[in-house]
């Protein structure tokens, strides 16, 4: 029998508990620890003071599953979604974490045991990397039994980790899997690396340096281990597919999404129905936390995702909405290990419906604009700022959302235009004398963020000029 999601995440836990790790439970997605940083994007955030010596807790060894969302920041999977058969805006990050206590002697054996010992992983479709210098690495996989050829040296940031620009980092090392020719893609630190062929499942963080907003960095007094597998992706692999969307949980979404939309979940349509489960997930993780959609910070990021969801279930010939008649599907599946799902469950319900009833007034139209904007458009021509601006402003699509729709074509937006555009509107509320901080202002801020692609999140207090985000 495959196991399921949730057996891999049991067995996972189980394994590092046996090796007296203490089980700690996932941490919020909006952390509590750490203003620059928009959502938790790795098992380490809650871990992240231990690491410096600044935190300490009742335990030097400690393993979890991390609910993470990458939308944005350092790591922002938003765009791959529905292009890639791993990457997901929300995921669950299974890790073993050492704070001062092992590092690379006990880390490597640990990871390679689990992997081909109880996942009974065939050894010769893995292959590993590590940081260009990081001799010592490379010789303790050489000890377990990697053969020389299959231990990569990789000198870019790949390498070397960072959950964001400031924090705890240091040289990692990656285990790979192989899965096969018939996949497009070639190993880490080729040019085909970004394929699906050799997937990334596992990141063994050697935590020894700490970097500073200056850029600086310093040595740690401690040598700790950060660790890190996508659930999904080991689940693929265990339950043999190399696509997480073809895992049990996101096969049982996937059909759901088709019952509701009345659509077929395989051929043309399943791309659709990808980007509707990633996003049910991710969206009602956050709405379960508190975070609603909102033309601001966390909230917009929410409100783009959700939004990126509706055009989707558009496509798909939805005209009411259907993402609320989603969410009993999610909770059944993912409601026993993480309980705010269902104790939330009226609360996403709603939110879903009540966004998606107000998107859906100006979603046709607004494609309607963007089909007549871009039918004369051909792969590499750009779709004047002005347009993607005016989508914006009257029918409330994000940025990303337009560029989303335009990338098929292989037509982008002039960003450029559109930030122009934006200025100019701002600039003609202040002197038509509209205070700050009304929508004009905002729109500036939304702007910034999408334009830098960087959505660190630097508090609302921050005053939103530009030049500051
Ligand atoms: P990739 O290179 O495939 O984008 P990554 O190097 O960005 O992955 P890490 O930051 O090293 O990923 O995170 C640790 C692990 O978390 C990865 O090895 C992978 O198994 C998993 N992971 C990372 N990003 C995602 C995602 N967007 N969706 C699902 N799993 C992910
Ligand atoms: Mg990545
Ligand atoms: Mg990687
Ligand atoms: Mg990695």
């Amino acid at each position: 029998d495959m196991p399921s999601l949730n057996d891999i995440r049991s067995t996972f836990l189980n394994y590092f508990a046996k090796q007296g790790h203490e089980v700690v439970d996932s941490s919020p997605l909006v952390p509590r620890n750490d203003p620059t940083l928009m959502f938790t994007n790795s098992g380490m955030v809650q871990f992240k003071n231990c690491f410096t010596g600044v935190d300490r807790r009742d335990y030097v060894r400690a393993t979890s599953a991390q609910k993470c969302v990458r939308a944005g920041g350092k790591h922002n999977d938003l765009d791959n979604v529905g292009y890639t058969a791993r990457h997901h805006t929300f995921f669950e990050m299974l890790g073993n974490f050492s704070f001062g206590d092992y590092f690379k002697n006990e880390a490597i054996p640990f990871a390679w045991e689990l992997i081909t010992g109880e996942f009974d992983i065939p050894k010769d479709k893995l292959y590993t990397t590590v940081y260009h210098t990081d001799d010592e690495a490379f010789e303790i996989w050489k000890k377990v039994g990697v053969p020389e050829d299959r231990i990569i040296r990789i000198a870019t940031s790949d390498n070397f980790w960072q959950m964001g620009d400031t924090g705890p980092c240091g040289p990692c090392t990656e285990i790979f899997y192989d899965h096969g020719d018939h996949i497009w893609g070639g190993p880490p630190g080729s040019p085909e690396e970004d394929g699906d062929r050799f997937i990334e499942i596992w990141n063994l963080v050697f935590m020894q340096n700490e970097r500073f907003a200056d850029g600086s960095m310093v040595d740690l007094d401690m040598q700790s281990i950060d660790t890190g597998m996508g659930l999904e992706r080991i689940a693929a692999l265990l339950q043999g597919t190399h696509d997480n969307y073809e895992t049990d949980l996101f096969k049982y979404l996937i059909e759901a999404s088709a019952t509701v939309t009345n659509s077929d979940p395989f051929g043309d349509q399943n791309v659709h129905h990808r980007v509707i489960a990633d996003h049910l997930r991710s969206c009602s993780f956050l709405i379960a936390e508190g975070v609603l959609p909102s033309n601001e910070g966390r909230g917009y990021v929410l409100r783009r995702i959700m939004r990126r969801a509706m055009r989707h279930a558009s496509l798909l010939g939805a005209t009411d909405p259907v993402m609320h008649k989603l969410v009993p599907a999610l909770v059944s599946q993912m409601g026993a290990a993480y309980p705010e799902l269902g104790q939330g469950q009226a609360l996403i319900e709603e939110t879903f419906e009540q966004e998606e009833t107000r998107f859906l007034k100006t979603l046709d139209r607004g494609l309607k604009l963007l089909d007549e904007a871009s039918v004369d458009l051909d792969k590499g021509d750009v779709l004047p700022g002005e347009t993607a601006f005016k989508l914006y402003d009257t029918f409330g699509f994000p940025l990303d959302l337009t560029q989303d729709a335009l990338r098929a074509k292989g037509v982008e937006v002039d960003t450029d235009g559109f930030d122009a555009a934006m200025k100019a509107q701002k600039e003609q509320s202040r002197a038509g004398g509209i205070g700050l901080g009304d929508a004009a202002d905002v729109k500036v801020y939304f702007d910034i963020v999408d334009a830098e692609g960087t959505t660190e999140f630097l508090g609302y207090e921050t005053e939103k000029a530009e030049g500051q985000i």
